[in-house]
């Protein structure tokens, strides 16, 4: 690790820094009677490191700062929504009578706690048009089965078990027909036409007909991963419907939409909410989310619960009627619905109408500087919605990959990169609302400035990146065959 350092201050391992007894730590005086631990239990030989407490903590604190981060550096990572978010909002879930509540605290002790589930439904509920809410799932995927699972049970509800057919068009992200693999339903792939939109004359193929019985619902992304709005969408839910589906709205992409539409007036039947994605809380790195869901007339019995209501007695919990039961211990992810209230409480409607507006501006606004270089894939001379999606060899032989590697020598984190994948070469760039004009710029400049090295010098681009720790890694071995061993 240390040989590979270039213009960083070496980290060393551990083990090398290790004096033999050095501490970092004085326990204090024990208050009780000492038990000795069970040999057998024990191990002879534990080679940790022995170090002081200053080395420990230079150590991590080096190590963290080879990471990128939202608080460091600029992160337009699409369909991710990576934005800064306020520490207001980590403060509020730090407050001790959130952080030390109990999930098996009586009721009568929790009305602080569950007043806040119940406000956020109602904040959820009013944003997005759809009646009821449950805030259980634990992540935007975990929503879609939620949601796919209520379908399920909506249609058996009716003795409609032909009803297995799930129809996803073929830019939604993966986690879609996984989830309804996971609910034992089938995915069957709508084409996108020419201008990125979901292929109409399929569309219908696919619902008429004695096909038409066998259909279950659809999940749609709007905007989609193109970062184009659906322009046909209300047709596209009347088709379903008419055949007897549902239709499912995966709200990954709610950013460029908060406070400006409601989904259910677009005639979805459930949704769910990166509420990590739209509404606070630092994501990226597998940290807890929370994927609440939201459901019209149809679904509302089946709706995943328990979930908190308002009695004239207090708060507390009740399980709809037909429920499909609990996806997750307890009430979800409690820290990040803390997080999610306090933004939303913080922004208003009118705050939470700018962050849209902002993001829909700011998109479109980077999307214009670099156009020259980096045309969008579809929806050529449309606006974008909160990201948009280039596609395309910058030289022969140079891919996106190189593109993304090279950014990292500037200090910018890579767009997303190969998704959606109707998209060769997709470069998905997202700068969300909290990014300034000066920002944008300079990465603009930047994305030119590799769009003409690919040209003058393609090495430069194909061996990036070059001032990194750790140069071009082979990303399928770090992740079939990783190191996580602090000793090599
Ligand atoms: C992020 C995302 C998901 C999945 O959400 P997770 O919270 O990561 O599980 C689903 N659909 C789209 C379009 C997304 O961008």
């Amino acid at each position: 690790m240390t040989s590979l350092s270039k213009g960083h201050p070496e980290i060393p391992l551990l083990q090398e820094s290790s004096v033999s007894g050095r501490v970092a730590v004085v326990l204090p005086r024990l208050d009780v009677e000492e038990t000795p631990v069970p040999s057998d239990l024990l191990r002879g030989d534990l080679p940790l490191p022995e170090m002081d407490e200053l080395s420990v903590v230079r150590h991590f604190t080096l190590l963290s700062q080879r990471n990128f981060s939202i608080d460091g550096q600029f992160y337009p990572l699409g369909s991710c929504t990576m934005k800064y978010n306020p520490k207001m909002n980590e403060a509020a879930a730090n407050l001790p009578g959130f952080r030390r509540s109990h999930p098996l605290a009586p009721e009568a002790d929790s009305q602080g706690s569950i007043a806040l589930l119940f406000q956020l439904q109602s904040c959820l509920s009013a944003l997005t048009g759809f009646k009821a809410v449950s805030l259980q799932p634990a992540a935007g995927a975990h929503g879609e089965l939620a949601g796919v699972l209520m379908i399920r049970a909506y249609h058996a509800s009716r003795g409609d078990a032909k009803r297995v057919r799930v129809l996803i068009p073929d830019s939604a992200h993966g986690t879609n027909p996984a989830s309804c693999a996971m609910a034992g339903l089938t995915a069957e792939t709508i084409p996108s036409d020419a201008s990125g939109g979901v292929d109409l004359a399929a569309l219908e193929a696919a619902c008429s007909g004695e096909a038409a019985a066998t259909v279950a619902g659809l999940m749609i992304t709007n905007p989609s991963t193109l970062g184009l709005f659906e322009r046909n969408i209300e047709r596209i839910v009347k088709v379903v419907h008419d055949a007897g589906g549902l239709v499912y709205g995966d709200g990954a992409n709610m950013n460029a939409l908060v406070g400006v539409l409601k989904p259910a007036e677009l005639g979805f039947d459930v949704m769910h909410f990166n509420l990590h994605k739209t509404f606070a809380t630092p994501h990226g790195g597998g940290g807890p989310g929370a994927g609440a869901v939201g459901v019209g007339a149809a679904l509302e019995d089946f709706l995943v619960g328990p979930v908190a209501v308002r009695t004239t007695e207090g708060y507390s919990f009740s399980v709809p009627k037909h429920s499909i039961g609990r996806l997750k211990a307890f009430h979800g992810n409690f820290g990040v619905l803390v997080r999610a209230y306090a933004y939303i409480r913080t922004l208003g409607a009118d705050g939470l109408r700018r962050v849209a507006e902002n993001a829909v501006l700011n998109a479109n606004y980077l999307r214009v500087l670099v156009e020259s270089a980096y045309p969008v894939a579809y929806g050529e001379g449309r606006r974008s919605m909160h990201e948009f999606v280039s596609s395309g060899e910058l030289a022969p032989g140079v891919h996106t990959l190189d593109v993304a590697k090279r950014l990292i020598d500037y200090g910018y984190h890579p767009p997303t990169i190969y998704f959606p994948l109707i998209v060769k070469e997709a470069l998905m760039v997202e700068p969300t609302e909290t990014e300034t004009k000066k920002t944008l710029d300079a990465f603009a400049e930047v994305l030119l400035k590799i769009a003409e090295e690919a040209k003058s010098d393609p090495d430069l681009l194909k061996n990036a990146p070059h001032d990194t720790p750790v140069g071009r890694l082979d990303e399928t071995a770090a992740a079939r065959k990783p190191v996580l061993r602090y000793r090599c």
